[in-house]
């Protein structure tokens, strides 16, 4: 009997690695410490080549942990997008053929029938940790340095980190980027993370999970099979709170200037209403180079609807897998055409800001506003010292410029 995805195990693990946020009293960043991630398996070398080994028939290759075949390499399944029995025999398949299961350790002996696979991070920055502990929150330990009574004054304040992150292969062959997807593939991937997203969600031990995506050892990834990342994080983190902060003292003057678009609705009618940094768009999402934009040629993908991810419809989920295969294929051949003497293919990172699950008490006025949208952020500059020394990030390509790049390849 397979159980549903839904039926997510919070039985708390044993921990096995520690973990820590430090708060740095001087600047008051936290810093994640983990210890051990640096013996992780790294295939760098063979990152950004294509591998010599690859069968071009299976598109596999025999010494990649991640494709189809070598499941007994990485820890156990515990979703995956797998063929429906009936649909066995076909010669081609369609979403419907498909189911999102977590499969029992007998199942896990039927290997083949994946194409998206999920399990648990070998080397994670954290793990779930003992429940029920009441473990102080970032902006608690904060006020500690400024607080008036005499015994909380400790300069060295840190968490502990507690979370859950998974791996997602997202293609079973042997593939680097998501502009060498299938339209089947982007879609079970996107129902994927919405499938493990909601499992987070619902078990309520998360406040914050989301996606990401490295590709390219440029920009952090140490394998060169397609893969994305997903972690929930028990405590809110203090980017994400920062931002829902700032939602709501926009919202409180918004009601009192009287004006109706909430933020992410007034954000995407002025761009679309200036137009020079839009990509493109359709009644639901709008493609676009943000205003500020971090990084050169950061592209964004933002839903016009206000819908938490968990609860995506099946057509507004695939239309997002589409429109973020898309926007990597017009990435790619931007870079192609930016730089044509440079065969080298395009690093990035996608990242996923999500909707947190659960807020802090101080921040409850912000439930509704945030929106889930998606960052592609092509690795083509990298942090400096001005950078660095000033915390503001040099962006040598406008987003207008980009936009328009983008436009022509799109
Ligand atoms: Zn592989």
């Amino acid at each position: 009997m397979k159980k549903t995805i839904n039926t997510f195990d919070n039985n708390a693990k044993a921990l096995t690695l520690d973990s820590e946020y430090r708060l740095d009293p001087a600047t008051g960043l936290w810093t994640l410490i983990v210890e051990g991630r640096e013996a992780r398996p790294s295939n760098t070398g063979r990152n950004d080549v294509e591998s010599t080994l690859l069968d071009s028939e299976t598109q596999r290759d025999p010494c990649c942990p991640f494709c189809l075949g070598s499941e007994s390499q990485t820890p156990e399944t515990v979703a995956k997008a797998a063929l429906r029995l009936a649909a066995r025999e076909k010669s081609e398949y369609v979403i419907d053929d498909f189911e999102i299961v977590s499969p029992t350790p007998t199942e896990e002996f039927d290997k083949s029938d994946w194409f998206v696979r999920v399990f648990e991070n070998k080397y994670p920055f954290f793990r779930m940790n003992s429940t029920g502990e009441n473990v102080p929150t970032f902006k608690a330990v904060e006020r500690v340095l400024t607080s008036n009574e005499s015994t909380s004054n400790a300069l060295f304040n840190s968490i502990s980190g507690r979370g859950r992150h998974e791996v997602v292969v997202d293609s079973r062959r042997h593939v680097r980027s998501w502009s060498e997807f299938t339209e089947l593939e982007a879609k079970l991937t996107f129902r994927v993370f919405r499938s493990r997203l909601r499992a987070l969600r619902d078990s309520g031990c998360f406040a914050y999970s989301f996606v990401f995506k490295n590709v390219g050892s440029g920009a952090g990834a140490s394998q060169r099979h397609s893969h994305c990342q997903l972690t929930g994080n028990v405590e809110l983190p203090p980017d994400v709170g920062r931002e829902i902060e700032r939602l709501i003292r926009y919202e409180r003057a918004r009601k009192t200037r009287g004006e109706t678009a909430s933020f992410w609705d007034a954000v995407l009618n002025a761009e679309l209403q200036a137009r020079s940094r839009v990509v493109d768009f359709s009644e639901r999402f709008v493609v676009y180079c943000p205003y500020a934009s971090r990084f050169p040629v950061q592209t964004e993908i933002c839903p016009r609807f206000n819908v938490p991810f968990e609860d995506y419809s099946e057509d507004a989920i695939d239309e997002l897998a589409l429109l973020a295969r898309k926007t990597i294929t017009a990435l790619e051949e931007a870079k192609r055409r930016f730089y044509p003497d440079d065969p080298s293919p395009l690093d990035y990172n996608v990242v996923m800001k999500n909707v947190p699950a659960r807020l802090t008490s101080d921040l409850l006025e912000g439930v509704g506003l945030a929106r889930p949208r998606w960052l592609i952020l092509p690795s083509i500059v990298k942090k400096a010292g001005y950078e660095i020394g000033c915390g503001v990030d040099i962006n040598p390509i406008a987003p207008e410029t980009a936009a328009q790049l983008l436009r022509e390849t799109f």
